[in-house]
């Protein structure tokens, strides 16, 4: 058996032991220190600057206190992408609040702008105004950020930007995360970077950040004893955790330039191939290429996706089938869902590829080798 070539696979840079060891050196093994902070530092700093960051445990923890902090409670309804992976919807339902989905534009595969105006309306019309917004950057690949943000102010509703899946993809120069009134990332472990799991709050706003350190840490309320006035969570990040991060992040650009080189590699075999296509970035767009995504058309390719992720499988290749949009997930049944058959398209006919950091020129060789004999058939 040829050894495994995974999706995306954790690539540590080489510094991350260094910090590691300064957390063991120094005592900080807790959720609090200096990794903690110097993580939170560096990212602010790649978020532009004006950026306040709280570092967690997750980004669904991540998602979970923005959703807290926006006010979000039992009873309201949330309006949320479709088309993603569960993490995005699940903290709504921790709420006791309801999603609705909203399906997908083709350009970006994220949330469409005039699906989430028609929904907006029509939940407004049925009596309940949405309390939040989540769009996501599926694959790395900025949602329509600018059309969103205005149908969003215009209804006075706050953006709650999933950016898991876009650290460092932007918007003619603005960041993803930025945009919204608050952004979650992930640095899970198949993440652009990892911290082996852990996740971050990001704001503009340094006091609604500030809230969210206070609530990850259980809401200690200030006093010797512990009091508290609050319900609080034990969301904070690790100083082990945040010494793999501060060393992920000397080495976040040449990783993202390292995931557009495989997608580039990829485009550039099979580009125009019979059946396949790619999404590509509008003008002004700037895609991590967190994960080189295809679609199979079958007619065309004479094969469908799932036949060559099961002769990717048989070589002991990991390819993935596109996210299954949360309006088809059996959880979420009956939810409303504002659709226009985008995602379903999507979700029959996508595949994820191996688009780590780390993969060799052999490695993308062996996936080349059975993508070509699939178009040969
Ligand atoms: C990974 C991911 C999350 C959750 O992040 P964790 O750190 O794994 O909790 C949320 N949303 C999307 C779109 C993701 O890909």
């Amino acid at each position: 058996m040829n050894p495994k070539i995974w999706l995306s696979s954790p690539h540590m840079g080489g510094r991350e032991e260094v910090f590691v060891k300064e957390a063991f050196d120094t005592n900080w093994v807790a959720p609090l220190g200096p990794n903690v902070n110097g993580f939170e530092q560096d990212l602010s700093k790649y978020m532009g600057g004006v950026s306040h960051v709280a570092a967690l445990s997750s980004g669904t923890a991540g998602l979970h206190l923005g959703l807290i902090l926006l006010d979000v409670k039992a009873g309201d309804e949330v309006i949320c992408q479709s088309m993603t992976f569960s993490a995005s919807a699940n903290p709504i339902a921790y709420q006791g609040a309801t999603p609705v989905f909203v399906d997908s534009e083709t350009d970006t595969w994220n949330m469409s702008p005039e699906l989430l105006e028609q929904a907006i309306k029509d939940r407004i019309a049925k009596g309940k105004k949405p309390k939040a917004i989540i769009p996501v950057h599926l694959y790395g690949m900025p949602a329509k950020m600018h059309e969103i943000m205005e149908i969003a102010a215009r209804y006075e509703i706050p953006v709650l930007e999933d950016a898991a899946e876009g650290l460092g993809s932007h918007i003619n120069g603005k960041q993803c995360g930025t945009y919204g009134k608050i952004g979650v990332l992930s640095f899970n472990g198949n993440k652009i970077i990892t911290t082996s799991g852990g996740g971050a709050l990001v704001a503009d706003d340094a006091a609604l950040v500030e809230q969210a350190r206070f609530l990850s840490t259980q809401a200690r309320d200030a006093a010797p004893h512990y009091q508290h006035s609050k319900i609080g969570y034990n969301y904070r990040m690790s100083n082990i955790c945040a010494g793999i991060g501060r060393g992920q992040m000397e080495v976040l650009d040449l990783r993202i330039s390292q995931r557009r080189a495989v997608y580039d590699k990829y485009v550039q075999r099979y580009n125009g191939a019979k059946g396949i296509t790619f999404v590509a970035e509008p003008q002004g767009y700037f895609s991590n290429r967190w994960l080189t995504t295809i679609l199979i058309h079958p007619k065309q390719a004479g094969y469908t996706r799932e036949d060559l992720r099961l002769a990717l499988d048989k070589d002991n290749i990991e390819s993935r089938p596109l996210w299954k949009p949360m309006h088809m997930q059996p959880v979420f049944a009956g939810t409303p869902f504002y659709g226009n058959g985008v995602s379903e398209m999507l979700f029959e006919n996508g595949l994820c590829l191996p688009s780590g950091s780390n993969l060799t020129d052999a490695d993308l060789d062996r996936v080349f080798a059975i993508m070509d004999t699939m178009l040969k058939k």
